[in-house]
């Protein structure tokens, strides 16, 4: 009987390793990546949703009109104006309605349109100035280098390509018209804002894609009161978007978490209600 090779025992020993790592790869089941865990993690609270909803009645400015939806199908009889058996309405309103998004050529004639803002322009790390604590005491605060700076001692320099919102918690005053607009007698509006010396660092040196606040407007009441709007039209016209009118910026963190920021591909449109999420870390 001849005795066994030292060498083929090594390499039959070999074969049989990598035949079984092999079948354990391909019999591996798929990972669960961190991005699927994040898109799954809603009942964990790690989706936020950052959104009103908009319907009639809402608060809105006067001179822009309601929102009017018109039943064309209802499952009720007689509804309809056109018939019955399923849900179908036609709805009248203006582009900027609730939560909405405002393309650069909002301000900036012959700029880009929503339906021209890239999809690569809609998932964005989420960098959230917090002011609610200063609005609660001047509900006419504008954010300050020094918010900024405040940030940035946390948690590094302001990423580049990312979407910075204000947080002033006054989404909170939703639904309550008056509260909302906070109009005093001489038809002035108190709510915060934008500055311009943040205005400028964040689009020019940080090169952010978009801002959003929880306002109806990227300036300061009492300066939109005027019927001007000097900071939405210098940020727009950077060729970035904004998102107006956002909700539940207290249920996110300062830094590390990515939005999703989305709307209807409007041809030529200058604004449109938006869907915007945040994925938590
Ligand atoms: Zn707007």
């Amino acid at each position: 009987m001849a005795r066994p090779c030292g060498p083929c025992i090594a390499l039959a020993v070999l074969a049989a390793a990598a035949t079984a790592l092999l079948t354990a790869i391909l019999l591996r089941p798929p990972e669960t990546t961190a991005v699927l865990r994040a898109l799954t993690g809603w009942e964990r609270g790690k989706i936020v949703d950052l959104t009103l909803p908009f319907y009639p009645g809402m608060p809105h400015r006067e001179a822009l009109g309601d929102e009017v939806i018109e039943p064309l199908f209802a499952h009720k009889p007689g509804v309809g104006r056109i018939g019955t058996g399923a849900q179908l309405d036609r709805y009248t309103l203006v582009g900027q309605w609730g939560t909405h998004v405002d393309a650069p050529v909002h301000f900036g004639a012959g700029m880009r349109s929503v339906d021209q803002l890239r999809a690569d322009e809609m998932i964005l790390p989420l960098v959230v100035l917090d002011i609610h604590a200063a609005v609660q005491e001047n509900p006419d605060y504008v954010v300050s280098m020094d918010d900024v700076r405040r940030w940035e001692e946390q948690h590094g320099v302001i990423p580049e390509r990312a979407f910075i919102v204000l947080r002033s918690d006054w989404s909170k005053r939703w639904p309550d018209a008056s509260a909302y607009f906070n109009t005093d007698a001489q038809g002035i509006s108190h709510t915060p804002g934008w500055s311009e010396a943040v205005l400028r660092y964040l689009d020019l040196d940080r090169q952010a894609v978009a801002i959003g606040h929880e306002t109806p407007d990227t300036d300061p009441g009492v300066v939109a009161s005027a019927g001007t709007y000097p900071l939405e039209s210098w940020h727009l016209r950077q060729d970035r978007f904004q998102i107006e009118m956002l909700c539940n910026l207290d249920r996110v963190p300062a830094a590390g978490a990515v939005a999703i920021v989305t709307w209807p591909k409007v041809k030529g449109g200058s604004g449109f209600p938006a869907r915007v999420i945040a994925l938590l870390p």
